[in-house]
């Protein structure tokens, strides 16, 4: 057809696709008018990634066209692409997260050889549309939170001025504060002219923030019209804004959830748990002086700690400032194990008002003891969590954690009371009551693992339960989580607002720092103990930015004062003050621990990093095991067992296998053998769910 008829800047025509032997778009046609903002809204696996990647060249299509001003682009390559001003901004960002953020938004103009003056006015205009990118154009981007990457990724397309923008899964593992900002800049480009080709899962954000759109089912076009009335269409809701499966009633709910989370309004806090230093400078003295007095405090009450510092060469007046830190020695788990039963205690029996131990996996258990001024600390800290998560005092909190000699259940209790809210300690397990309790009692807070988190929102939805309950927030602790999992409990929940939740038993327990509610970040109780993130094998002090091994030294806990302890948990302490404007500094989510590494030929892996592979995969659930073997020659394999989601034919299994392979290899540069199992097949437990299956020889080395 001749070009100037045409009234769509990009017209896709009759678009089918394979991957293999499966299908994964059937003759699919749309159009996009010039300034308009028109979304491409579906469930995991419809279809919506394929397309975008079918019109950017990065997948082979086996029929149809596609045009741009009436022009054919079928195959045309990026650079063409982006030559006749199409930009694409990619699904999980694909930064180069080594290179500063000043030259991954330089590479967005790359392509188009544009002047350096034209470009250094390019990336200015960039800046003052992300005031946050300019605070920190200087750092690699794979130091930045997520939604920071987001903002690279979107400010590199815009280097390009586009005409054309496509954007896939802009707000995909991103929370609702920063997916908010997000789309308040997609709406100050589409009012500034550029036309927007959106794909995006979370079919409310979608349609509220485009003119029209079309709804992909399957990899067929099931429905388009005006954005505005499919939002309130019953009928379009139940159908195509959930999991778009008709087979699964409950799946409505998911994508609803989106549109009927509603946060309820605070009440006034009349007291605050929060610490009061205004200034950075106030919070080093106050880490200072509790130093000093931890040093002494050890020296004086502990003989362990004694000859330890001893040994270092180390009497507590030589430390004189925060720098003498790394002067310290180490303290180890091993350390704890050694002492048993009562280690690190440095004051007399008399003043021990409590024990919790930890659950040792290897010889005796960890059995730390507490003076009444430290089980006031941790009540009041965790206090703080909850004020931090923005739990008051109208909140009913069910308590579904262990209860006994751990720290869980007594800490997120004492916490609880000491806000002032309602606590229901259920204790974990008992699905039936907690089941119950989630709809007679009207709790709005639960506090769980993860696994238990998981297990209890797949059994709400199962029970049709999920709009009789009345939670807004899940407060979870003590295990990694991956991007789907959080996802998937946030909806079947209905919504709720998610919360990670650090701890330790050495350090208290549960309760040392929270989610940031604008979860970016985890913030930690500064005041109450200092971090250092260290190279777990050389044991140096690593930079800000740099994930390493959590090493943490107590500021006024007396019983059993921490110098210097090796946590064996793998984070990074994330530099810059965080946008909700607390002071308290901050650090990324546990990635694993240092034991949880295992070695599979020659490579080192944390399961955290197969979490973040398997999440990005549409069609798979969030359960997985890994199962490592040696053959009788000596060679090591390792078996990946994967869900497939809930809802996704079993015909898909071969393509989603390949896929798991393929990203695999590509990430970790190891190639797994891959079985997709059914949705629900592999098990759920309330406690920490068990994924490493290491069945090679280990006793070698004896
Ligand atoms: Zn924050």
């Amino acid at each position: 057809m001749p070009a100037e008829t045409s009234p769509f800047l990009l017209e896709i025509q009759d678009l089918t696709v394979h991957y293999g032997a499966a299908q994964a778009l059937f003759g699919v046609s749309l159009g996009v008018r010039p300034g308009e903002t028109v979304a491409l809204v579906g469930a995991n696996g419809a279809g919506k990634s394929t397309l975008l990647k079918a019109v950017m060249g990065l997948v082979p299509i086996s029929g149809g066209r596609i045009l741009l001003e009436g022009r054919e682009i079928t195959g045309a390559s990026p650079a063409e692409l982006a030559a006749a001003g199409v930009a694409l901004v990619p699904e999980g960002r694909e930064m180069f997260g080594d290179l500063t953020v000043r030259e991954n938004l330089e590479l967005g103009a790359l392509p188009l050889g544009v002047g350096r003056r034209e470009r250094r006015a390019r990336l200015e205009a960039v800046l003052t549309r992300f005031p946050r990118l300019a605070e920190r154009l200087g750092q690699p981007t794979a130091t930045l939170s997520g939604g920071e990457q987001q903002m690279v990724a979107l400010g590199r397309a815009l280097m390009a001025q586009p005409r054309l923008l496509l954007m896939d899964e802009p707000s995909l593992g991103l929370a609702p504060l920063v997916a908010d900002e997000i789309f308040d800049i997609i709406h100050q480009l589409a009012r500034g002219g550029v036309t927007i080709l959106l794909v995006e899962q979370n079919a409310a954000r979608a349609l509220t923030a485009s003119r029209r759109a079309y709804l992909l089912a399957n990899g067929r076009l099931v429905g388009q019209g005006e954005s505005e009335r499919l939002l309130v269409d019953p009928e379009l809701r139940r159908a195509f804004l959930g999991a778009a499966s008709a087979d699964n009633p409950a799946a409505s709910r998911l994508g609803a959830a989106g549109l009927t989370n509603i946060r309820l309004v605070k009440p006034v806090m009349t007291t605050t748990f929060m610490p009061p230093f205004r200034t950075l400078e106030e919070l080093q003295a106050h880490q200072l002086a509790g130093l000093r007095w931890t040093v002494r405090h050890a020296y004086e009450g502990s003989p362990f700690y004694r000859e330890r510092l001893e040994a270092a060469g180390i009497r507590p007046e030589d430390i004189r400032s925060l720098e003498d830190l790394t002067r310290l020695p180490f303290t180890t788990g091993e350390d704890l194990r050694d002492q048993y039963p009562f280690p690190l205690r440095s004051v007399p029996f008399e003043q021990i008002v409590r024990i919790h131990a930890s659950s040792g996996t290897t010889g005796k258990r960890k059995i730390l003891c507490y003076t009444q001024k430290d089980v006031d600390d941790w009540a009041h800290f965790f206090a703080r969590a909850y004020e931090m998560a923005g739990v008051t005092p109208l909140d009913r909190v069910q308590i579904a954690v262990g209860y006994g000699v751990w720290t869980a259940g007594a800490g997120f209790q004492a916490g609880c009371e000491r806000l002032g809210a309602m606590a229901l300690p259920v204790g974990p397990g008992n699905i039936d009551l907690q089941c119950e309790f989630l709809v007679d009692l009207q709790s709005t807070v639960l506090c769980c693992t993860a696994s238990m988190g998981l297990l209890m929102a797949e059994e709400v939805a199962r029970r049709g339960l999920t709009d009789k309950i009345f939670l807004k927030k899940v407060i979870y602790g003590s295990e990694r989580s991956s991007v789907s999992m959080r996802r998937r409990m946030s909806e079947l929940l209905g919504g709720v607002e998610l919360f990670d939740i650090p701890g330790l038993t050495e350090l208290y327990g549960p309760g040392t720092g929270i989610e940031c509610p604008h979860h970016d970040c985890i913030h930690y109780w500064a005041d109450y103990y200092i971090l250092e993130i260290v190279d777990p094998e050389t044991l140096k002090p690593l930079p800000e930015g740099e994930w390493g091994e959590m090493v943490v030294t107590t500021l006024c806990k007396e019983a059993a004062p921490l110098i210097r302890y090796r946590t064996r948990d793998i984070s990074r302490i994330i530099p810059g003050p965080c946008t909700c404007g607390t002071l308290l500094p901050r650090h990324s989510r546990i990635l694993g621990r240092t034991d949880d590494m295992f070695k599979f030929r020659g490579v080192n892996i944390y399961p955290s990093s197969i979490d973040r592979i398997l999440s990005d995969i549409p069609g798979l659930g969030s359960e997985y095991q890994v199962h490592l073997s040696r053959d009788e020659g000596g060679r090591d394999h390792m078996l990946l067992k994967v869900e497939r989601g809930e809802g996704v034919e079993p015909g898909r299994v071969d393509e989603l296998a390949r896929e798991v392979r393929y990203r695999v290899k590509r990430k970790l540069l190891v190639t797994p053998e891959v079985e997709v199992v059914p949705y629900g097949s592999l098990p759920r437990s309330e406690r920490k769910s068990k994924r490493i299956f290491d069945e090679r020889i280990t006793d070698s080395v004896v």
